[in-house]
């Protein structure tokens, strides 16, 4: 009912071709999306089966798995961009939605749990939202799972953009602490963030997951991942 009453009042435009509709229409979405056919292993970039790692790369992450929507592409990249320095929290809340069909419609979890990577505080002050809280949420919505936060920063941590995949691991290690300690009745974690780059804050939140909970699978979900990219 809010969001009725909200759209009557302030109407969202597609941010692609401006017609009046969500942030991304359904025919931008289907046009210029780049949806693969197959997903990628997130440790080796090869094509796998179901969006999980291949056995012989599993040592090597801590992630059961990555589940992306879509390529990082140009448009993708300037909607995410929209988002987070424009502080619009509405983006987020349509690329959930685009995210929760596209996982319902392809993935089934067993007893699954969502939580998503927690923002420092200042950064969360001055946006006045967490964006993978939001993405997280509307997952959650459509795919009719719990969303709680269980992990947050014990410290900030420097800029990750343009550091690379060694910097960013050793910038990130140690920077979470599991809040929610209650979850052993799921038997899935499905891991929210906005974007998969190097994989180091994702690995590093399923790193904290799994010390206390072994036993509880961890996917990752971002809307896309910089690994495809064509910019
Ligand atoms: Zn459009
Ligand atoms: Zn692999």
């Amino acid at each position: 009912m809010k969001k009725l009453i909200l759209s009557i009042f302030f109407p969202t435009f597609c941010l692609v071709c401006n017609k009046k509709s969500s942030y991304i229409c359904n025919k931008c979405f289907y046009s210029y999306l780049n949806i693969p056919y197959e997903q990628h292993c997130h440790v080796c970039g090869r094509a796998v089966r179901h969006g999980f790692v291949h056995k012989e790369c599993s040592s090597k992450t801590n992630l059961d798995g990555l589940i992306f929507i879509s390529v990082y592409n140009k448009l993708v990249k300037d909607i995410i961009h929209h988002g987070k320095y424009e502080k619009n929290y509405g983006v987020f809340e349509d690329l959930g939605t685009i995210a929760g069909q596209f996982v319902k419609k392809y993935y089934t979890f067993s007893m699954p749990l969502i939580t998503f990577v927690p923002l420092s505080f200042e950064r969360k002050l001055w946006r006045g939202f967490n964006q993978s809280e939001v993405f997280a949420k509307n997952i959650g919505n459509i795919l009719n799972v719990p969303v709680i936060k269980n992990l947050k920063r014990t410290r900030n941590t420097k800029s990750q953009a343009g550091t690379s995949k060694k910097a960013r691991a050793e910038n990130i290690r140690g920077a979470f602490r599991l809040v929610d300690n209650n979850v052993d009745k799921y038997k899935t974690i499905i891991l929210v963030d906005d974007v998969f780059t190097t994989g180091a804050t994702l690995e590093e939140c399923a790193r904290e997951i799994k010390r206390k909970y072994p036993n509880i699978k961890v996917f990752g979900l971002t809307f896309a991942t910089s690994r495809l990219s064509d910019i």
